[in-house]
């Protein structure tokens, strides 16, 4: 088995009384499509939000490629090699389909704020190469005929795709998709799907939350699934699907396995 790509465990936060996470641990190996599933509250935006650095754990140890790392700043999680959508589309909607990946890219850049104020050669050349490769994450995703149209005007699915655009801009090594087919229709997340596995194909492992039981199913080759704050069951998705605790209280007793 190859070297875990992330690799977190004893991850707790509370928030008053409430324990959203109580000595959670996960392990992501490179070329995984890896799925977070639980009931609502059970932790798992909480869970992301502490691997990437947006919200600080009470505790935790967290790896990356046998890197340990500080989740305590976004900007340094992002270089570190993760990058993440969120459950609420957070685009820049005023803002061209092209600018809003290009900004993702801009954690990769070298020119200083000099040399922006400036307009130095070397600023230049490297905005002409951030435009080339958003160029390309959006041929990549599928939306290189909206390049020039605001991100507001996009339908909802091409808005989730430019979410996830803007992710690849930062080069991860590590995708987190945080619900990303919620409000999707059928062609849509069969767009999605197929998308999420190009990436994979990418060397991008990808760690997703969602709520579509049959599409974690179908595309996640491990899966850990969360309740009240505690992981109770990891595995294959068959192996979850007949975990007698996964199926009280998430699943429910009429579930067919995928
Ligand atoms: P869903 O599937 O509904 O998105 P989830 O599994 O992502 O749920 P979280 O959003 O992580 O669950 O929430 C876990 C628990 O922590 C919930 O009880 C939630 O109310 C609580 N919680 C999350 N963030 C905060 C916060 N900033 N302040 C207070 N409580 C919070």
């Amino acid at each position: 088995m190859s070297a875990p790509l992330l690799e977190v465990s004893g991850v707790s936060k509370h928030f008053g009384g409430i324990h959203a996470l109580t000595d959670v641990a996960l392990r992501v190996q490179p070329g995984d499509i890896y799925g977070l599933i639980g009931p609502n509250g059970a932790g798992k935006t909480t869970f992301f939000n502490c691997i990437t650095g947006l919200v600080p754990p009470d505790a935790g140890r967290f790896e990356l490629a046998g890197a340990a790392y500080k989740p305590a700043q976004v900007h340094k999680v992002a270089r570190a090699g993760i990058a993440r959508t969120f459950q609420n589309i957070r685009l820049f909607p005023e803002m061209t389909v092209l600018e809003n990946v290009m900004v993702g890219r801009h954690v990769r850049t070298h020119s200083g704020l000099l040399g922006a104020v400036l307009r130095t050669p070397g600023f230049r050349r490297e905005e002409a190469q951030i435009e080339e490769r958003a160029r390309e994450l959006l041929a990549f995703v599928g939306l290189q005929a909206h390049v020039h149209d605001r991100a507001r005007t996009l339908s909802y699915g091409d808005q989730r795709r430019l979410e996830i655009a803007r992710a690849l801009a930062t080069e991860p090594r590590l995708l987190a998709l945080d619900e990303p087919a919620a409000g999707m229709n059928a062609t849509e997340k069969q767009q999605l799907r197929l998308l999420i596995e190009r990436i994979r194909e990418q060397g991008c492992a990808v760690l997703i939350i969602e709520h579509d039981v049959k599409l974690v199913m179908g595309l996640c080759n491990r899966v850990t699934v969360l309740d009240q704050g505690r992981r109770i069951a990891e595995g294959t998705p068959a192996e979850v699907q007949r975990n007698q605790q996964v199926i009280e209280a998430y699943l429910g007793a009429s579930h067919q396995p995928q």
